[in-house]
C-alpha cells in the first residue's frame, strides 16, 4: 500500500514509522531483524531503508604508496526491502539515489522493485561519494531528485527508456522526497530551496520526509513557508534521539542542523553515556508530543542501527 494511502487511512491520527540502514557488509538479515523486532510492536505501516553508494578508501601499500579501492559498506537495499515486506508484512520504502546510477540502472532497479511488490520509493540526490566534496552525476544519470522523479513518473505512465517496447505495463510507485526545515546545505537561501522543493511536488512527489531537526519551531516555520509557496503534499517530520555527547558536534557537521542550547547544555551536564541517552529520549518524547498535537501525518524516526532509544520514545507515545 502507498504511504499516502496509509496517511489517508489513519484519518488524522499520527502514524509511527522509522528508517533503517542496511547492515554492514558481512552481516546477515537477522542482525537487521533483531534491531527491528522491538519496534514492530508499535505497528509501523511503513519502514524506510536507506541506500548507500560506493565510496573510495585509500589503503597504504608496502611500498608506501596509497592504493585506491572502491567499497560499498552497506549494500542490499532492494533485497532488504523485499525481506522486510515478506517477514513483517509492512510496506518497505527503498531510498533511490541519483549518484552512481545511469538512467538504465535506475530503470532496472525500479523494475526489480515493481516485481517485488514494492509500492513506494523515496527519491533523493544521494550523499556525495566519500571523500569527494561535491556531488557529481553520472554522465547518463540524474543530477537532482526532481530529474529522478521525472523518470519514475514516466515509468508510472508506462514509458520506458526503450521507446520501441510494445504494450509496456506501467508501474504505480508512490513518490516520497526529502525536505530541509533548516535548508539544504547547498542551497543559497531558503526561498531557492523551497522553489526546488515545489518543483519536486510539481514533477510528481507525493509526500515529503524532513531532515532531522531538534527544535520543533524550525519544522513549524518550514511547514508554514511550504504552504505559502503552494506546497500542499504531506510533510512528515524526521526525528532522531541523541545517543552520545559526540553527536553534539557530529550531527551539525554531517546533517547541517542546529541543536538548541537547552539540549546541548543538558547533554554536556551528563556524567555518563546512560544519562546522555536518557536526555535524548526525553527530548524526543517532548518533541514528538508537540508534533502529534500539531497533527503531523507520521512521526518518522532515524534509528541509525540502534533501536533502544526509538523504542523508549515510541513506548511513551503509541
Ligand atoms: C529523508 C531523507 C532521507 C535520505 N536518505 C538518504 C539515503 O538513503 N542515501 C543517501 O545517500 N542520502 C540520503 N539522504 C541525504 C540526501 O541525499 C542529501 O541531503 C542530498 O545532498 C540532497 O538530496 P535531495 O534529494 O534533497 O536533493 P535535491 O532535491 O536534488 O536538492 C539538492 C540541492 O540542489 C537544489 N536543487 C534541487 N533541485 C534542483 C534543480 N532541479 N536544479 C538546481 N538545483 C536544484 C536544492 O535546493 C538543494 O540545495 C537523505 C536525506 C533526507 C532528508
Amino acid at each position: 500500500m502507498k504511504v499516502t494511502e496509509h496517511i489517508k487511512k489513519a484519518n488524522g491520527n499520527t502514524l509511527f514509522s522509522f528508517e533503517v540502514l542496511p547492515p554492514l557488509k558481512g552481516q546477515n538479515i537477522r542482525s537487521l531483524f533483531d534491531h527491528m523486532d522491538p519496534l514492530m510492536e508499535f505497528n509501523p505501516p511503513f519502514v524506510d531503508v536507506t541506500y548507500h553508494r560506493e565510496e573510495f578508501v585509500y589503503k597504504k601499500r608496502e611500498n608506501g604508496l596509497l592504493e585506491r579501492k572502491t567499497v560499498r559498506k552497506r549494500p542490499g537495499t532492494v533485497g532488504i526491502c523485499a525481506a522486510i515486506q515478506n517477514h513483517y508484512q509492512v510496506d518497505a520504502v527503498p531510498h533511490i539515489i541519483c549518484g552512481g546510477f545511469s538512467k538504465e540502472d535506475t530503470e532496472n532497479a525500479l523494475i526489480d522493485l515493481n516485481f517485488l511488490g514494492i509500492d513506494n520509493v523515496l527519491l533523493i540526490q544521494g550523499d556525495t561519494r566519500k571523500p569527494e566534496r561535491e556531488f557529481v552525476a553520472e554522465p547518463d544519470g540524474h543530477a537532482h531528485a526532481s530529474d529522478l522523479i521525472e523518470q519514475v513518473v514516466e515509468l508510472n505512465n508506462g514509458i520506458y527508456l526503450d521507446e520501441e517496447l510494445e504494450n509496456a505495463k506501467p508501474s504505480d510507485f508512490c513518490i516520497g522526497v526529502a525536505g530541509y526545515p533548516e535548508k539544504h546545505f547547498a542551497a543559497p537561501n531558503m526561498e531557492t530551496d523551497l522553489k526546488y522543493l515545489k518543483l519536486k511536488q510539481e514533477k510528481g512527489g507525493d509526500y515529503i520526509v524532513t531532515q532531522m531537526f531538534f527544535d520543533n519551531q524550525s519544522y513549524f516555520n518550514f511547514v508554514e513557508k511550504c504552504r505559502e509557496s503552494g506546497i500542499t503534499i504531506p510533510i512528515i517530520p524526521g526525528l532522531k534521539p541523541i545517543t552520545s555527547s559526540k553527536q553534539l558536534t557530529i550531527l551539525p557537521q554531517l546533517f547541517h542542523v542546529d541543536l538548541p542550547m537547552e539540549l546541548s547544555k543538558a547533554v554536556e551536564a551528563c556524567k555518563n553515556r546512560e544519562e546522555v541517552i536518557q536526555v535524548g529520549i526525553e527530548w524526543t518524547i517532548q518533541q514528538s508530543k508537540e508534533l502529534m498535537e500539531y497533527g503531523v501525518p507520521s512521526l518518522h524516526y532515524y534509528s541509525m542501527g540502534k533501536s533502544a532509544s526509538v523504542y523508549e520514545v515510541a513506548k511513551a507515545l503509541f
